[in-house]
C-alpha cells in the first residue's frame, strides 16, 4: 500500500497523501486511554464506561419459580407424561414474594408468576389448562403433563459468579438492569473526558444575529457540540475565535491545561487566512494531513504538551463525516470503550457509479426498506457543504478508491442515527 505518495497538484507545500485507514491508525495508536475513574449511581450510568468487570456473587433467580401464574403440582411417578386426566387437591396458595408450604404428592398450589415453587412440586401447569372442580378446592388436567414445565431454575439467567459485564462496556439501559439484578447499586465508571473546541472563520455569525453580506452562520458549532455530547464528553466550548494568529493561540493555551483533547474547525488548509497551524505549531507539534477522502481531505492532529489536538475542515459535511470517522472512534478509545470502530454493514446500492474517484468516498444515502435487500438511494447533491445532505441522510456508503460499479453491489454502510 502507498500510503506516503505525494500529490503535486494542488498546494504549494505538497503533504503527505494518507489512506483512511492508516490515517484511523496513526490516530488510534496515539492514545492514551483514560485512567481516572469514579463511583456513580445507577441512574446516572446510561452512556458511561465500565472501568471494572462486574461479577455477580448471587445467582438469579435465586431460587426455583413460577413462569405462569396456574398451579404448582406434585406429580407422582405414575402420572409423568400419562394420558387421562387427573384430579390434585389444592392445599396452599403462593404469592411472589413468599415461601410456600412442602406440597405433598397429588397436591396443588395456586401460584403466580415469580413465586417460588415450594418443596414437592416438580411441574408447574398455566391457569387455562386447570378446571377448577369440587367447589374449586381441586383441580383437574386433562392431558398429559411432564416434569418441570413452567419451572424457571435457579440461576437460569445468572450463575454465581459469572461476569456479567465487562470492563470497558458503554452502558446501555439492559446494562444497568442487569447490574440492578444482581444487587449491584453503584458503578466504577471511567471519568468523562474533557473535550475543548473552537471555531475559526471571520465569516462566522452566531444564529440568532441577522446576517451580514457574505458571512454565514456557524453550524460547525452545533453539529460537533451535539456529537461531542452525544459521545458523553464533558464539552468546553469557546465559540467562534478570531481569525488571527494570536487569538487561535490565546484559545488553545486557554484549553490546553484543561482539556484531553482539543477540537476546532476550519483553518487547516494553508490559505492565508488559516491561524490553526502555525498557533499549534508554535505551542506543540502537528501534522497536516491531506486524506484520500472525500468529503474532508486535510485533517490536522497534533498535540500540546499532553493534550491531543484535531483539526477538522470547515466546511459542514466534512467537519461532521471527518469528526465520525476519525474523531468519534478517537474519542471512544480515549474514554475506554472496548468496541470503539465504527460498524458498517453490508449493503445493496440503489445507484451506479460510473466514475472511478482516486479518494475513498464517504457518501450520502438512504436506506430504502422497501426493496429486498434493502438499498442505499443516494442523496441528488454530494457536496461538502450541502449540509441538507446530512439531514436526508440516515448513513454513509463507503465507496472504495478508484471504483466504479452498477447498482446492486454491496458496500459498507454506516449508520449516522
Ligand atoms: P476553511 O476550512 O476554513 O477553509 O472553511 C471551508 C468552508 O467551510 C468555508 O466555506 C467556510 O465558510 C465554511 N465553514 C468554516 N467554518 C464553518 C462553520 N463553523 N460553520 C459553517 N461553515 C463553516
Ligand atoms: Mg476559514
Amino acid at each position: 500500500m502507498n500510503n506516503q505518495q505525494v500529490d503535486c497538484d494542488c498546494d504549494t507545500v505538497p503533504q503527505p497523501l494518507l489512506s483512511v485507514d492508516k490515517a484511523l491508525e496513526i490516530l488510534t495508536s496515539s492514545i492514551k486511554v483514560t485512567n481516572d475513574t469514579q463511583l456513580i449511581a445507577l441512574d446516572d450510568a446510561l452512556g458511561r464506561v465500565l472501568a471494572t468487570d462486574i461479577c455477580s456473587d448471587i445467582a438469579v433467580p435465586g431460587f426455583d419459580n413460577s413462569a405462569m401464574d396456574g398451579y404448582a403440582i406434585h406429580l407422582q411417578e405414575e402420572q409423568i407424561n400419562t394420558s387421562g386426566g387427573f384430579v390434585f387437591e389444592i392445599t396452599d396458595r403462593i404469592a411472589a414474594g413468599n415461601m410456600g408450604n412442602t406440597l405433598l404428592p397429588g397436591c396443588a398450589a395456586r401460584i403466580f408468576t415469580g413465586a417460588p415453587t415450594p418443596k414437592g412440586a416438580n411441574t408447574v401447569m398455566a391457569q387455562e389448562e386447570c378446571e377448577l372442580i369440587d367447589d374449586s378446592t381441586k383441580i383437574e388436567i386433562y392431558r398429559p403433563i411432564a416434569l418441570n414445565e413452567n419451572i424457571r431454575p435457579l440461576g437460569n439467567d445468572i450463575q454465581l459468579g459469572d461476569m456479567i459485564l465487562p470492563k470497558g462496556k458503554q452502558l446501555k439501559p439492559q446494562d444497568i438492569a442487569l447490574a440492578a439484578s444482581v444487587g449491584v447499586g453503584e458503578l466504577k465508571v471511567f471519568k468523562q473526558i474533557k473535550v475543548g473546541i473552537f471555531f475559526t472563520g471571520d465569516e462566522l455569525i452566531e444564529p440568532g444575529n441577522t446576517l451580514k453580506q457574505g458571512k454565514i452562520f456557524n453550524s460547525n458549532r452545533y453539529s460537533l457540540v451535539a456529537m461531542l455530547n452525544k459521545l458523553g464528553c464533558e464539552v468546553i466550548n469557546l465559540g467562534n475565535i478570531k481569525d488571527s494568529f494570536d487569538a487561535t493561540c490565546d484559545a488553545l493555551k486557554r484549553l490546553q491545561s484543561k482539556c484531553d483533547l482539543i477540537i476546532t474547525t476550519g483553518g487547516v488548509s494553508v490559505g492565508e487566512e488559516d491561524y490553526v497551524k502555525p498557533a499549534v505549531e508554535k505551542l506543540g507539534k502537528l501534522d497536516l494531513w491531506r486524506i484520500k477522502v472525500k468529503p474532508g481531505k486535510p485533517l490536522a492532529f497534533g498535540h500540546i504538551d499532553n493534550t491531543a489536538f484535531i483539526g477538522l475542515p470547515g466546511n459542514p459535511v466534512s467537519a461532521m463525516v471527518t469528526f465520525f470517522l476519525f474523531v468519534q472512534p478517537f474519542i471512544k478509545k480515549m474514554q475506554g470503550i472496548n468496541s470503539y470502530q465504527n460498524q458498517a454493514m453490508q449493503v445493496q446500492c440503489g445507484f451506479d457509479w460510473h466514475r472511478p474517484r482516486p479518494r475513498r468516498e464517504f457518501v450520502r444515502v438512504r436506506l430504502n426498506h422497501s426493496t429486498v435487500p434493502i438499498s442505499a438511494e443516494l442523496y441528488s447533491k454530494q457536496g461538502s457543504d450541502v449540509l441538507s445532505s446530512m439531514v436526508w441522510a440516515d448513513g454513509l456508503i463507503e465507496v472504495p478508491e478508484d471504483s466504479a460499479f452498477s447498482q446492486g453491489k454491496i458496500l459498507n454502510y454506516y449508520s449516522l442515527t
